[in-house]
């Protein structure tokens, strides 16, 4: 049983036959109850995970919950900028549901403006959710995977590599995760854990909503907007490949390539 949920054997001596099975895991997505996490807790539960919602909005948690595949999923409220609310959170999570096997970190906030235009306020409250909010989970899931394993993978986004006018702060706080993720990833390998970050470019979600112009499907090379069953597809294989980590995973259209 390896710490990325699979696990190989052989059927006889003669005939070297390999299969994988996954193994039923924990999973903990913040940000789960619409968009990219929403997509993300959709896939892990068809894979035979339990999942533990999260968003500030219980009600939308539950929701989401209750109508994932399976059973005995849970949604929770939980705001990732604020200590107390995350250690809670772990705190019911570890005694209603045991070993949190994997994270994700899909809770985000944009609050697009020119730097000088930028309010204090929305530049706290978006450091404040995308990078200080997933050190925070990333911290409360690690003291349950220490001892058996796990896998996190952070969401960060293509500004956070490429920049973006507009979104100084945004591409602040998604390049301050990268960097969290690689040295978190190197701190925690001896300890079977892998930390990985996956960076969307366009995705039709809720904070993209009003974007798809023209203009803007024009830059991307695959000429479209991606979906976020096509995120979830790629961290999923993250979470399940259990040699992999440090890496920054781009799931953006080849908007890179273009910028
Ligand atoms: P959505 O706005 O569709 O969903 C955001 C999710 O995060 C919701 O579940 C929301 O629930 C939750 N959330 C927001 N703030 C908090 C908070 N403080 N605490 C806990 N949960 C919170 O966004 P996306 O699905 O589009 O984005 C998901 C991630 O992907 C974000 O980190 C975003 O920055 C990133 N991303 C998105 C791209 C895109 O094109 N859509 C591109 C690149 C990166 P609630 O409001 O109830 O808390």
């Amino acid at each position: 049983n390896q710490h990325g949920g699979t696990r190989s054997f052989c059927t006889t001596s003669s005939h070297l036959a390999t299969a994988t099975i996954v193994m039923s895991r924990l999973a903990v997505v913040f940000g789960g109850s619409r968009g990219i996490g929403r997509a993300v807790s959709q896939l892990l539960a068809q894979r035979g995970h339990r999942v533990v919602v999260l968003s500030r909005n219980k009600e939308a948690a539950q929701a989401t919950a209750e109508s994932l595949h399976g059973e005995k999923h849970l949604g929770l409220s939980c705001d990732v900028s604020k200590e107390e609310n995350v250690q809670k959170a772990f705190e019911t999570i570890s005694k209603t549901c045991g070993t949190v096997g994997y994270l994700v970190n899909a809770a985000g906030i944009n609050r697009d403006a020119l730097l000088l235009r930028s309010k204090s306020e929305d530049m706290l409250s978006v450091l404040h959710t995308n990078l200080l909010g997933s050190i925070l989970t990333c911290r409360g899931a690690l003291r349950s995977m220490l001892s058996h394993g796990g896998a996190i993978v952070n969401i960060g986004s293509v500004v956070g590599v490429k920049g973006n006018s507009g979104q100084c702060v945004y591409s602040a706080s998604k390049a301050g995760l990268e960097g969290f993720t690689c040295s978190l990833a190197k701190e925690v390998a001896t300890r079977n854990i892998q930390v990985n970050l996956v960076a969307p470019g366009f995705i039709r979600t809720d904070m993209t909503a009003g974007l798809e112009k023209e203009e803007a499907v024009r830059r991307i090379p695959l000429g479209r907007f991606g979906e976020p069953a096509e995120v979830a597809q790629a961290v999923l294989f993250l979470l399940e490949s259990p040699y992999i980590t440090g890496q920054v995973l781009l799931v953006d259209g080849g908007l890179q390539l273009a910028s």
